[in-house]
């Protein structure tokens, strides 16, 4: 009977196993979630799910990475009610135009329908800045630099997807108000390069900041930059966004101080929002291969998992209580270990662990406790070249050297995949044929100012294709090159994509 299940579930993994990511993403994505025990679908609110313990470890790991960066650049943690009240959300007009669609209102407690009705937050921005009036009185109170790690929720009407879109969100927000509009131009900066430092450096995950277009900006802000990585099936994921939202909401919120002589200033301000679930999904999806999920090291739930291979019942104390001390030598280094001591058949074992993505196996048999070593097998390796043979003496440098490898390695393959799929166009042709084959195609265009929107719409309903936008850095001028719509002067390059 047992061993039966066993049978049927390697079964399962290895259908499962013979998934390939870039040409089956849908399916590839599905299964991952529920092998790995990811995510659940099944709970009963439309387009809300479960965080099952294997992702939420991660994403916990995810925030502390972020918090630490947006602490060392001068932000503050801070808790706001989720809940707010409608008067707040009705003051700045372009926000409450952008975001009334996606509101959840709570209009009635117990039996009483409220007199005011509640937004539960769909972002922050109306909640806070009421309070920054009250907090920033003279120039001393500036800069002020707050954020919060929270959920939101939002009534999205498109399709959603696991950790990529929900209707409940997990993310950080940060708002800061300064006295000069040159410092939040600062800030927007600072907010790139963290984006770099965490989202890239940290999480592995390529990306470029573009500058959005006037009519895909945030809603009240000037200026909106979003850093957008590819899926493998070549659609673009926005990641961090941040925005200059100039005097907009302070003018709106009254959030000033009065200056030396006695007038009146409004303060500058930016904010931005790095949704720590979507870039869990990001990760999950640019890292994993036909075996299941990889995340870079530092970012696993276990590092390393000890399987024990009890071959025909001999020395098997021997060889339990060698794993034991193993266990003992590599957890006190500080790595998240897992001595699997389960029933199950080491091949079982093998795909348990593989599909949840443990950068590290270590297998113990008698031949290992007889050399006084262990086999090392490292996670992205095909299983010819996986195994070394390490000494336990050797065991700390050897695993830390390993690990490090196995981030550069992801991180070699992340940027090979991402800068593979971006080409450019020249003629509307040009483009339809390369959309096939590539995510990002960089095109001469006329204007990311409000006249360019026509073009833009012609290619997003010809060819789903959205404007995502100029690059931020040293982004290339068109010379004498035409927009390949309208056939006008060409003033940017911009990238287009298919987006979720
Ligand atoms: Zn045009």
């Amino acid at each position: 009977m047992f061993k039966q299940r066993v049978f049927i579930i390697l079964t399962y993994l290895k259908i499962y196993m013979n998934i390939d990511k870039q040409k089956n993403f849908s399916e590839w994505y599905n299964t991952v979630l529920d092998l790995a025990e990811l995510s659940d679908i099944r709970y009963n609110v439309k387009g809300c799910i479960v965080i099952r313990p294997w992702a939420a470890k991660t994403i916990k790991l995810m925030y502390e990475e972020y918090e630490k960066e947006l602490e060392r650049n001068g932000h503050k943690p801070v808790i706001f009610p989720a809940l707010i009240p409608k008067k707040n959300f009705d003051i700045e007009k372009e926000h409450v135009k952008g975001f009334s669609p996606e509101v959840f209102w709570v209009e009635k407690a117990g039996k009483e329908k409220l007199e005011e009705k509640l937004a539960l937050r769909p972002t922050s921005e109306t909640a806070m800045y009421q309070m920054f009036s009250l907090w920033i009185q003279g120039i001393v109170d500036l800069p002020l630099k707050v954020y919060q790690s929270c959920q939101v929720w939002r009534y999205e009407t498109k399709a959603t997807k696991p950790f990529f879109r929900s209707r409940e969100f997990y993310w950080i927000e940060a708002h800061t108000a300064f006295a000069t509009e040159k410092e939040a131009i600062e800030q927007v900066k600072q907010d790139m390069q963290m984006t770099e430092h965490v989202v890239f450096e940290k999480f592995k995950i390529p990306f470029i900041f573009f500058q959005r277009p006037e009519w895909d900006k945030f809603p009240g802000a000037q200026k909106t930059f979003a850093a957008d990585t590819l899926m493998p099936d070549k659609k673009v994921l926005q990641l961090p966004s941040t925005h200059l939202l100039g005097q907009n909401f302070s003018k709106a919120f009254d959030v000033g101080y009065l200056n030396s002589e006695g007038k009146k200033e409004y303060v500058w301000q930016t904010c931005y929002g790095p949704a720590i679930s979507r870039i869990y999904g990001a990760m999950i999806c640019i890292h994993g291969d036909e075996r299941g999920i990889m995340l870079p090291f530092e970012f696993c739930p276990v590092h390393i998992v000890i399987i024990p291979i009890l071959t025909k019942e001999v020395a098997q104390e021997k060889i339990t209580q060698y794993c034991h001390s193993v266990y003992k030598i590599i957890s006190n280094f500080g790595y998240r270990t897992i001595l699997d001591e389960s029933e199950n058949t080491p091949g079982y074992k093998y795909n348990y662990w593989e599909v949840r993505g443990v950068p590290i196996r270590i297998e113990i048999g008698i031949k290992e406790v007889e050399e006084g070593k262990v086999t090392l097998a490292l996670r992205d390796k095909k299983e010819k070249e996986q195994k070394l043979l390490v000494a336990v003496e050797d065991l700390s440098q050897r695993i830390r050297f390993e690990a490090n490898e196995f981030n550069k390695r992801l991180e070699k393959r992340a940027i090979d995949t991402f800068q593979g799929l971006q080409t450019s166009a020249y003629s509307i042709e040009e483009l339809e044929q390369k959309a096939k084959d590539f995510g990002l195609i960089k095109i001469p265009f006329c204007s990311i100012e409000a006249n360019g929107e026509t073009c833009a719409k012609f290619l997003k309903d010809k060819y789903s294709l959205d404007v995502r936008g100029i690059k931020y850095l040293d982004a290339e001028k068109p010379i004498e090159r035409k927009c390949i719509v309208c056939k006008k002067e060409a003033k940017e390059f911009v990238y287009v994509a298919k987006q979720y």
